[in-house]
């Protein structure tokens, strides 16, 4: 009999409920006890959502974030937060967003730094870690969620961050070595074991998905030391991998002293096999078997021929669950109401997909004939997308089929490029320019929702975006900035722009999925070949132009970050998507050109978060990745201009890749880091026109003339002065007009006074 298991459900809740009350907390609101209320209405739910599963994930359930709950845990937080008034929610809350629910000023701290959860959208709060931090236990959130679950007949299964991961994930204060701490950690990771033992906690889940990435051998060291002091306890212990294979990892994951491993069977199928082989035959192996990353049904009856003759071999020590914990999943497809209905009935969200598990469970426990039915149905969804003509586009197969190097080629070398366009658009040194958006108003979120629900009709819709656009034109041009924008106030997002208007995209009403605390995207589902029947903004950014006589910088995002935004199509490699995308985002730079505009940037905010988790596999994406990038950006002519913008900037491991994209301008966002993020280029001779940041546009402050002269004088330390522009690090739509003229109105005269020295 295979048992089954989730490894963790998302907490937001169906309508994004948790947010909602969260940020009801944070205003004043609602009280403590209203924000817990909605806590334990969002488990109950979601805890009956799961209870046909043998095991349910306890523990799993955070007001913020599962990193940051484990370090309250282990009694590992912050000092800065020590001793402050409230609640201990206070405090986590003053970690999580530098304030609690109920501040006044003086009670602000930095809050946490945040980075991304592995390979996902997910962000957590990194640990911090210096040499004589201590550690004790804190179980009472984990058997207060525990008592609640037993009081539901719930079968719980403990879920926490394994000690390895959790070291893994934080950050040195001290420049001390965080594995140095491994021994003051264990004793507490025995304690909390000892204590869900004392609670009558048959099986933990420890997640130590570290595994999944490439350890030296301190870390694998480290991994063993754990295991092994922790192996005594009176818990059976299912160490839970996911997100990639393991690669060199593979022998030790196996041999690790714990009651049962589970492994990511999606994302490494082809590694089960081994691990069957390596597995002592006392421990349990959980397969994860459904997506935990994606939204597509699974092929049930494919997934039964392949699992079939490992469940023979395995027997009563076969547990199968998805492939990670749904969290990085909307909630419900039940949900949709306006969904188009032959997409929907390829698509299963968390809810669907324990169903699926269920299916398969049955299916191996009682044959195939037990759940004929639903596996009829399973198929005939399947084979109906396979076919479906709105996936297959013979002409878009036939365009990609046809892609050869050229394509990606620009006429001529940047030198000769960088002449032409001196003469065509006889900017000035130190040119000055912005990312593309401007300010987002109430007043432009409004009309577009009127237009959106049918409220306002067309004409008085272009009218008033008309105007938005003349306004930041007047704006820019009352600025002096060199090359100006039209401020995209027709767009909600940047990928939802684009996805809206190609055909192979639809759209969720409630697929949220969390990224950090309260903040939810809802990822545009992207399920067929990709195709772009009308210009998206070419009326637009004509109409802007035809406004000044400075030149007016088109503004296209680029295929690579439009593909790691959304939820992918999984019946063909990522790369062979993105360079759909890319040839549709062509034509879309073609007609820009056509149009007379003579500069187009082509935003690739997300590039870097494309990268595989283990820096081998870095190249192979790179490769197509850069490649779609020049098959987007290299049709056009000399004298046209290709900008490109990245957010992060650091560049130090793939400055070759990036300088391979030949942009002739590349803006990045490098304020913040006091030009240290302009390293790689000391010891890489990038070749093109670079922009970097001067104005740190998540804060409100305003940057001085003086600053963003130091800045600049840095940058030139590196970059030939030459070829250096003067702009923001990045779009503006989230600072009011009031910051965003005084800090423009700086940055412009700073450019001239450089100027008079260049
Ligand atoms: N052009 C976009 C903007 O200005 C770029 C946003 C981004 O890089 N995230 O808003
Ligand atoms: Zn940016």
């Amino acid at each position: 009999m295979a048992t089954t298991h989730n490894l963790g459900f998302p907490r937001i809740g169906a309508k994004r409920e948790l947010k909602f009350a969260q940020e009801g907390y944070w205003k004043g609101q609602l009280s403590e006890q209203e924000l817990q209320h909605t806590g334990e209405t969002l488990r109950a739910r979601h805890w009956q959502a799961q209870n046909q599963l043998d095991w349910v994930p306890v523990g799993d359930f955070s007001f913020y974030d599962q990193v940051l709950d484990t370090s309250f845990t282990l009694g590992h937080i912050p000092s800065r937060v020590k001793g402050l008034t409230g609640s201990t929610l206070d405090n986590y809350f003053r970690i999580a967003r530098g304030r609690s629910g109920n501040d006044s000023d003086c009670q602000s701290v930095h809050a946490g730094e945040m980075t991304k959860w592995f390979d996902t959208n997910y962000h957590y709060i990194v640990p911090e870690f210096s040499t004589d931090d201590s550690f004790t236990l804190n179980p009472e959130r984990l058997l207060a969620q525990l008592a609640e679950a037993r009081q539901q007949n719930i079968n719980a299964k403990p879920v926490i961050v394994g000690p390895i991961t959790y070291l893994w994930l934080g950050k040195s204060k001290d420049d001390n070595d965080r594995l140095a701490l491994l021994d003051k950690l264990l004793p507490v990771y025995s304690e909390l074991l000892q204590v869900l033992a004392g609670e009558g906690i048959e099986w933990l889940q420890i997640d130590e998905p570290v595994l999944v990435t490439e350890l030296d051998s301190h870390w694998q060291h480290a991994l063993n030391v754990a295991y092994h002091t922790l192996k005594s306890a009176p818990v059976k212990l299912l160490l839970a991998t996911y997100f990639g294979e393991l690669a060199d990892n593979l022998k030790l994951t196996c041999e690790l002293p714990v009651a049962g491993i589970h492994v990511d069977a999606i994302s490494a199928p082809a590694e089960v096999e081994k691990i069957i082989d390596w597995l002592p035959s006392h421990k349990i192996l959980s397969l994860g078997i459904i997506n935990g990353r994606n939204i597509w049904k699974t092929d049930l009856n494919a997934t039964l021929d392949w699992l079939e003759p490992f469940a023979a071999k395995l027997g009563e020590r076969l547990w199968l669950a998805p492939s990670c914990s749904l969290l990085h999943v909307p909630v419900d497809l039940a949900a949709e109401q306006a969904l188009d209905p032959e997409v929907k009935n390829w698509l299963a969200f968390a809810t669907q997909k324990l169903d699926e598990l269920r299916i398969v469970a049955t299916a191996l426990n009682e044959g195939r004939s037990a759940v004929a039915a639903e596996l009829a149905a399973n198929a005939k969804a399947v084979a109906a997308r396979k076919q479906s003509d709105r996936v297959n586009n013979q002409a878009v197969r036939a365009r990609v089929a046809s892609i050869n190097k050229t394509l990606g080629e620009r006429q001529n070398s940047y030198a000769v490029r960088a002449q032409k366009q001196r003469l065509r658009f006889n900017l000035p040194a130190y040119p000055t320019t912005t990312i593309g958006s401007f300010p987002q108003t109430l007043d432009i979120r409004q009309t577009r929702r009127q237009f959106k629900s049918g409220e306002l009709p067309l004409d008085d819709y272009q009218t008033r975006i008309k105007a938005e656009i003349k306004r930041s034109v007047r704006e820019q041009e009352a600025l002096e900035l060199d090359v100006l924008v039209h401020g995209e106030a027709e767009r909600n997002d940047m990928v939802e722009y684009f996805g809206e208007q190609l055909e192979g995209y639809v759209f969720s009403q409630y697929g949220w999925v969390q990224s950090y605390g309260s903040r939810c995207v809802k990822p545009p589902i992207l399920f067929g070949d990709i195709s772009r029947p009308n210009a998206m903004t070419v009326a637009w950014t004509q109409y802007a132009q035809s406004l000044t006589d400075k030149p007016l910088k088109g503004m296209l995002t680029g295929p690579v970050t439009i593909l790691n935004w959304s939820f992918v199509r999984d019946d063909q490699p990522r790369a062979e998507t993105c360079k759909q995308l890319a040839l549709a985002i062509r034509d879309e730079v073609q007609d820009l050109e056509h149009a007379g505009v003579g500069i187009i940037q082509i935003d690739e905010a997300a590039l870097r978060e494309g990268l595989p988790l283990r820096k081998s596999q870095w190249q192979g994406y790179l490769d197509w990745a850069i490649e779609c990038f020049r098959i987007t950006a290299n049709g056009v002519s000399d004298e046209t201009q290709i900008h490109t913008h990245m957010c992060y900037s650091e560049f130090n491991d793939i400055i070759e890749s990036i300088a391979h994209m030949d942009a002739d301008v590349i803006t990045i966002e490098t304020s913040r880091s006091n030009m240290e993020l302009l390293d790689a280029f000391d010891h890489f001779n990038y070749p093109n026109d670079i922009g970097p940041g001067v104005y740190d546009i998540h804060s409100p402050n305003i940057p001085s003339q003086a600053h963003i002269i130091n800045l600049m004088s840095k940058a030139g330390e590196r970059i030939p002065t030459e070829r250096l522009w003067v702009n923001p690090d990045c779009g503006l739509k989230t600072r009011q007009w009031s910051e965003v003229l005084p800090a423009l109105k700086n940055m412009v005269s700073a450019a001239k006074t450089l100027r008079l020295s260049a």
